[in-house]
Protein backbone atom coordinates (compact mmCIF):
# COMPACT_ATOMS: atom_id res chain seq x y z
CA UNK A 1 0.00 0.00 0.00
CA UNK A 2 1.61 3.60 -0.98
CA UNK A 3 1.49 5.92 1.93
CA UNK A 4 -0.66 8.88 1.37
CA UNK A 5 1.33 11.73 -0.56
CA UNK A 6 0.76 14.73 2.72
CA UNK A 7 2.44 18.04 1.59
CA UNK A 8 5.16 19.34 4.44
CA UNK A 9 1.27 21.77 5.74
CA UNK A 10 -0.60 18.44 5.87
CA UNK A 11 2.05 16.42 7.53
CA UNK A 12 2.37 19.54 10.34
CA UNK A 13 -1.57 19.43 10.43
CA UNK A 14 -1.63 16.04 11.00
CA UNK A 15 1.44 16.15 13.33
CA UNK A 16 -0.25 18.87 15.49
CA UNK A 17 -3.79 17.42 15.82
CA UNK A 18 -1.81 14.36 17.10
CA UNK A 19 -0.17 15.91 19.91
CA UNK A 20 -3.32 17.79 20.71
CA UNK A 21 -5.36 14.30 21.33
CA UNK A 22 -2.65 13.33 23.56
CA UNK A 23 -2.81 16.09 25.52
CA UNK A 24 -6.33 15.81 26.02
CA UNK A 25 -5.99 12.04 26.71
CA UNK A 26 -3.22 13.29 29.31
CA UNK A 27 -5.73 15.78 30.85
CA UNK A 28 -8.67 13.18 31.03
CA UNK A 29 -6.26 10.15 32.75
CA UNK A 30 -5.40 13.23 35.17
CA UNK A 31 -8.64 14.13 35.83
CA UNK A 32 -10.12 10.71 36.46
CA UNK A 33 -6.69 9.86 38.51
CA UNK A 34 -7.76 12.33 40.96
CA UNK A 35 -11.23 11.23 41.59
CA UNK A 36 -12.89 14.46 39.84
CA UNK A 37 -13.99 12.38 36.90
CA UNK A 38 -16.04 9.51 36.98
CA UNK A 39 -15.75 6.48 34.48
CA UNK A 40 -19.38 7.45 33.23
CA UNK A 41 -18.54 10.76 32.58
CA UNK A 42 -15.37 9.70 30.65
CA UNK A 43 -17.97 7.90 28.55
CA UNK A 44 -20.39 10.27 27.85
CA UNK A 45 -17.23 12.85 26.93
CA UNK A 46 -16.41 10.04 24.33
CA UNK A 47 -19.42 10.49 22.67
CA UNK A 48 -18.58 14.26 21.33
CA UNK A 49 -14.81 14.00 21.82
CA UNK A 50 -13.21 11.76 19.43
CA UNK A 51 -9.23 12.19 20.85
CA UNK A 52 -11.25 10.46 24.25
CA UNK A 53 -13.12 8.16 22.30
CA UNK A 54 -9.76 6.92 20.32
CA UNK A 55 -8.22 6.15 23.85
CA UNK A 56 -7.48 3.02 24.77
CA UNK A 57 -9.50 1.40 27.72
CA UNK A 58 -6.84 -0.40 29.30
CA UNK A 59 -5.52 3.41 29.70
CA UNK A 60 -8.34 4.62 31.23
CA UNK A 61 -8.90 2.37 33.01
CA UNK A 62 -4.89 1.94 34.77
CA UNK A 63 -5.62 5.69 35.70
CA UNK A 64 -8.77 4.76 38.26
CA UNK A 65 -7.20 5.58 41.59
CA UNK A 66 -6.12 2.32 43.07
CA UNK A 67 -6.80 0.36 40.08
CA UNK A 68 -3.45 -0.07 38.29
CA UNK A 69 -2.48 -2.31 35.49
CA UNK A 70 -2.61 -5.76 36.70
CA UNK A 71 -5.88 -5.17 37.85
CA UNK A 72 -7.06 -3.83 34.51
CA UNK A 73 -5.92 -6.26 32.55
CA UNK A 74 -7.90 -8.80 34.79
CA UNK A 75 -10.64 -7.46 34.34
CA UNK A 76 -10.28 -6.78 30.54
CA UNK A 77 -9.76 -10.47 30.47
CA UNK A 78 -12.63 -11.23 32.40
CA UNK A 79 -15.23 -9.16 30.41
CA UNK A 80 -13.30 -10.29 27.05
CA UNK A 81 -12.40 -6.95 26.05
CA UNK A 82 -9.18 -6.94 24.04
CA UNK A 83 -5.92 -5.50 25.62
CA UNK A 84 -5.77 -2.73 22.78
CA UNK A 85 -9.27 -1.93 22.41
CA UNK A 86 -10.34 1.80 22.36
CA UNK A 87 -13.76 3.10 23.91
CA UNK A 88 -15.27 4.04 20.87
CA UNK A 89 -14.87 -0.28 19.97
CA UNK A 90 -16.46 -1.18 23.57
CA UNK A 91 -19.30 -3.08 23.03
CA UNK A 92 -23.15 -2.71 23.88
CA UNK A 93 -22.52 -5.38 26.88
CA UNK A 94 -18.97 -4.63 27.92
CA UNK A 95 -19.54 -0.77 28.87
CA UNK A 96 -22.03 -1.37 31.41
CA UNK A 97 -19.68 -3.91 32.51
CA UNK A 98 -17.04 -1.86 33.26
CA UNK A 99 -19.52 0.80 34.92
CA UNK A 100 -20.63 -2.18 37.41
CA UNK A 101 -17.14 -3.70 37.86
CA UNK A 102 -15.79 -0.05 39.07
CA UNK A 103 -18.88 0.93 41.29
CA UNK A 104 -17.94 2.76 44.52
CA UNK A 105 -16.67 -0.25 46.92
CA UNK A 106 -18.19 1.48 49.49
CA UNK A 107 -21.59 0.86 48.55
CA UNK A 108 -21.06 -3.60 47.93
CA UNK A 109 -20.34 -5.86 50.94
CA UNK A 110 -17.41 -7.59 50.28
CA UNK A 111 -18.29 -11.31 49.39
CA UNK A 112 -17.35 -14.54 51.51
CA UNK A 113 -14.09 -16.49 50.37
CA UNK A 114 -14.36 -20.28 50.92
CA UNK A 115 -11.70 -22.58 50.31
CA UNK A 116 -12.49 -26.10 49.39
CA UNK A 117 -9.94 -28.71 49.96
CA UNK A 118 -9.69 -32.30 50.51
CA UNK A 119 -7.99 -35.51 48.98
CA UNK A 120 -7.55 -35.95 45.52
CA UNK A 121 -10.17 -37.86 43.67
CA UNK A 122 -12.94 -36.72 46.58
CA UNK A 123 -14.78 -34.61 44.09
CA UNK A 124 -13.56 -30.93 44.68
CA UNK A 125 -13.83 -29.86 40.96
CA UNK A 126 -17.22 -31.62 40.27
CA UNK A 127 -18.67 -29.21 43.20
CA UNK A 128 -16.63 -26.50 42.00
CA UNK A 129 -18.08 -26.98 38.68
CA UNK A 130 -21.81 -27.15 40.15
CA UNK A 131 -20.81 -23.73 42.13
CA UNK A 132 -19.81 -21.91 39.04
CA UNK A 133 -23.84 -22.01 38.12
CA UNK A 134 -24.50 -20.40 41.60
CA UNK A 135 -24.87 -16.63 40.13
CA UNK A 136 -23.47 -14.92 43.10
CA UNK A 137 -20.09 -16.96 43.12
CA UNK A 138 -17.09 -17.09 41.74
CA UNK A 139 -14.96 -19.96 41.12
CA UNK A 140 -11.54 -19.46 41.18
CA UNK A 141 -9.83 -19.99 37.82
CA UNK A 142 -6.35 -21.62 38.50
CA UNK A 143 -3.32 -21.51 36.70
CA UNK A 144 -0.83 -24.83 36.37
CA UNK A 145 1.79 -26.27 34.62
CA UNK A 146 0.21 -29.46 33.93
CA UNK A 147 -0.65 -30.68 30.49
CA UNK A 148 -4.62 -30.23 29.71
CA UNK A 149 -6.56 -33.37 29.79
CA UNK A 150 -8.76 -33.79 26.46
CA UNK A 151 -12.18 -32.46 28.06
CA UNK A 152 -10.44 -29.58 29.42
CA UNK A 153 -10.65 -25.66 28.12
CA UNK A 154 -8.27 -23.06 28.42
CA UNK A 155 -9.77 -20.32 30.77
CA UNK A 156 -12.76 -22.79 31.43
CA UNK A 157 -10.69 -25.43 33.85
CA UNK A 158 -7.27 -23.68 33.89
CA UNK A 159 -5.39 -21.32 32.70
CA UNK A 160 -2.39 -23.56 31.07
CA UNK A 161 0.94 -21.84 31.35
CA UNK A 162 4.16 -23.09 30.58
CA UNK A 163 6.68 -23.25 33.94
CA UNK A 164 8.50 -19.80 32.82
CA UNK A 165 5.50 -17.95 33.10
CA UNK A 166 4.67 -19.58 36.16
CA UNK A 167 7.83 -19.05 37.95
CA UNK A 168 7.80 -15.23 36.57
CA UNK A 169 4.15 -14.39 37.63
CA UNK A 170 4.85 -16.32 41.07
CA UNK A 171 8.04 -13.87 41.63
CA UNK A 172 6.06 -10.56 40.09
CA UNK A 173 3.72 -11.75 43.52
CA UNK A 174 0.79 -11.95 40.76
CA UNK A 175 -0.54 -15.54 43.36
CA UNK A 176 -2.49 -15.98 46.31
CA UNK A 177 -1.27 -19.16 46.78
CA UNK A 178 0.64 -22.04 44.71
CA UNK A 179 1.62 -25.38 45.21
CA UNK A 180 3.37 -28.11 43.40
CA UNK A 181 0.95 -31.18 43.22
CA UNK A 182 2.07 -34.70 41.57
CA UNK A 183 4.96 -33.09 38.99
CA UNK A 184 2.84 -30.24 38.15
CA UNK A 185 2.57 -26.51 39.54
CA UNK A 186 -0.65 -24.85 40.50
CA UNK A 187 -1.47 -21.22 41.88
CA UNK A 188 -4.75 -19.28 42.62
CA UNK A 189 -4.48 -15.87 40.67
CA UNK A 190 -4.33 -12.97 42.91
CA UNK A 191 -6.42 -10.23 41.32
CA UNK A 192 -9.39 -11.88 40.09
CA UNK A 193 -10.48 -13.55 43.71
CA UNK A 194 -9.62 -9.86 45.09
CA UNK A 195 -11.74 -7.99 41.98
CA UNK A 196 -14.59 -10.95 42.37
CA UNK A 197 -14.65 -10.35 46.46
CA UNK A 198 -14.64 -6.40 46.09
CA UNK A 199 -17.94 -6.66 43.78
CA UNK A 200 -19.13 -8.56 46.47
CA UNK A 201 -19.11 -12.31 45.37
CA UNK A 202 -18.50 -15.29 47.21
CA UNK A 203 -15.25 -16.47 46.16
CA UNK A 204 -14.77 -20.68 46.12
CA UNK A 205 -10.84 -21.68 45.77
CA UNK A 206 -11.12 -25.77 45.14
CA UNK A 207 -6.92 -25.72 45.58
CA UNK A 208 -5.13 -28.80 47.44
CA UNK A 209 -4.21 -28.80 51.17
CA UNK A 210 -0.82 -27.47 51.17
CA UNK A 211 -2.47 -24.32 49.32
CA UNK A 212 -5.25 -23.98 51.72
CA UNK A 213 -2.93 -23.73 54.25
CA UNK A 214 -1.01 -21.13 52.73
CA UNK A 215 -3.68 -19.04 52.16
CA UNK A 216 -4.73 -19.58 56.07
CA UNK A 217 -1.72 -17.49 56.70
CA UNK A 218 -2.24 -15.16 54.39
CA UNK A 219 -5.87 -14.22 54.99
CA UNK A 220 -7.78 -14.18 57.81
CA UNK A 221 -10.95 -14.22 56.34
CA UNK A 222 -10.89 -17.30 54.19
CA UNK A 223 -13.02 -20.00 55.51
CA UNK A 224 -11.39 -23.36 55.25
CA UNK A 225 -13.27 -26.76 53.97
CA UNK A 226 -12.28 -30.00 53.98
CA UNK A 227 -13.95 -32.44 51.93
CA UNK A 228 -13.92 -35.83 52.78
CA UNK A 229 -14.89 -39.07 51.50
CA UNK A 230 -17.39 -41.53 52.85
CA UNK A 231 -14.59 -44.27 53.38
CA UNK A 232 -11.57 -45.03 51.90
CA UNK A 233 -12.68 -47.65 50.05
CA UNK A 234 -14.85 -45.04 48.08
CA UNK A 235 -12.00 -43.04 47.49
CA UNK A 236 -9.63 -45.12 45.99
CA UNK A 237 -12.48 -46.52 43.74
CA UNK A 238 -13.00 -43.41 42.68
CA UNK A 239 -9.27 -42.73 42.04
CA UNK A 240 -9.00 -46.27 40.34
CA UNK A 241 -12.18 -45.27 37.47
CA UNK A 242 -10.09 -41.57 36.66
CA UNK A 243 -9.09 -43.01 33.10
CA UNK A 244 -7.78 -39.54 32.60
CA UNK A 245 -4.79 -40.35 34.81
CA UNK A 246 -2.11 -42.84 33.49
CA UNK A 247 -1.38 -45.48 36.17
CA UNK A 248 1.31 -44.38 37.51
CA UNK A 249 -0.19 -40.89 38.50
CA UNK A 250 -3.23 -42.72 39.94
CA UNK A 251 -0.81 -44.59 42.13
CA UNK A 252 0.86 -41.28 43.59
CA UNK A 253 -2.16 -40.16 43.49
CA UNK A 254 -3.54 -42.66 46.65
CA UNK A 255 -0.11 -42.29 48.64
CA UNK A 256 -0.72 -38.79 48.80
CA UNK A 257 -4.60 -38.86 49.56
CA UNK A 258 -3.11 -40.89 52.62
CA UNK A 259 -1.16 -38.23 53.93
CA UNK A 260 -3.75 -35.17 52.91
CA UNK A 261 -6.42 -37.38 55.06
CA UNK A 262 -4.82 -36.37 58.02
CA UNK A 263 -4.99 -32.25 57.78
CA UNK A 264 -8.49 -32.62 58.14
CA UNK A 265 -8.59 -31.11 61.39
CA UNK A 266 -6.22 -27.86 60.52
CA UNK A 267 -9.66 -26.69 58.81
CA UNK A 268 -12.50 -24.35 60.09
CA UNK A 269 -15.47 -26.92 58.35
CA UNK A 270 -15.58 -30.45 57.52
CA UNK A 271 -17.92 -31.43 54.68
CA UNK A 272 -18.46 -35.53 54.09
CA UNK A 273 -19.31 -35.99 50.25
CA UNK A 274 -22.09 -37.99 50.24
CA UNK A 275 -24.05 -36.36 47.67
CA UNK A 276 -22.95 -33.04 45.33
CA UNK A 277 -26.00 -31.29 46.31
CA UNK A 278 -25.73 -31.65 50.04
CA UNK A 279 -22.11 -30.16 49.83
CA UNK A 280 -23.31 -27.70 47.90
CA UNK A 281 -25.88 -26.27 50.14
CA UNK A 282 -23.76 -26.70 52.96
CA UNK A 283 -21.12 -24.45 50.87
CA UNK A 284 -24.19 -21.89 49.81
CA UNK A 285 -24.60 -21.45 53.62
CA UNK A 286 -21.34 -21.02 54.68
CA UNK A 287 -21.37 -17.89 52.22
CA UNK A 288 -24.49 -16.20 53.38
P1 LIG B 1 -5.98 -31.71 38.90
O1 LIG B 1 -4.67 -31.86 38.23
O2 LIG B 1 -6.63 -33.04 39.18
O3 LIG B 1 -6.89 -30.76 38.19
O4 LIG B 1 -5.72 -31.04 40.32
C1 LIG B 1 -4.80 -31.60 41.19
C2 LIG B 1 -4.86 -30.93 42.54
O5 LIG B 1 -4.48 -29.57 42.44
C3 LIG B 1 -6.28 -30.93 43.12
O6 LIG B 1 -6.17 -31.31 44.48
C4 LIG B 1 -6.70 -29.51 43.00
O7 LIG B 1 -7.60 -29.12 44.03
C5 LIG B 1 -5.38 -28.79 43.16
N1 LIG B 1 -5.38 -27.43 42.63
C6 LIG B 1 -6.04 -26.95 41.56
N2 LIG B 1 -5.81 -25.64 41.43
C7 LIG B 1 -5.00 -25.28 42.45
C8 LIG B 1 -4.42 -24.04 42.88
O8 LIG B 1 -4.61 -22.99 42.30
N3 LIG B 1 -3.63 -24.08 43.97
C9 LIG B 1 -3.39 -25.23 44.66
N4 LIG B 1 -2.64 -25.15 45.74
N5 LIG B 1 -3.92 -26.40 44.30
C10 LIG B 1 -4.71 -26.43 43.21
Amino acid sequence: MQPPQLSPEDRARALAKAAASRKRRAEVKAQIKSGEYSLIRVFEISKSDEAVAKMRVFELLESISGVGKVRARSVMERLNISPTRRIQGLGAKQLPALLLEFASPTLIERGKLLVLSGPGGVGKSTVAKELRKEANFYVSISATTRIPRHNEHEGVDYFFISDSEFEARKAAGDFLEWAEFAGAKYATPKSQVEDALAKGKNVLLEIDIAGAEQVRKVSTEAILVFLEPPSWEELVTRLEARGTDSAERRAHRLELAQEELAHAPNFDHRITNHSVTQVLSVLVSLAS
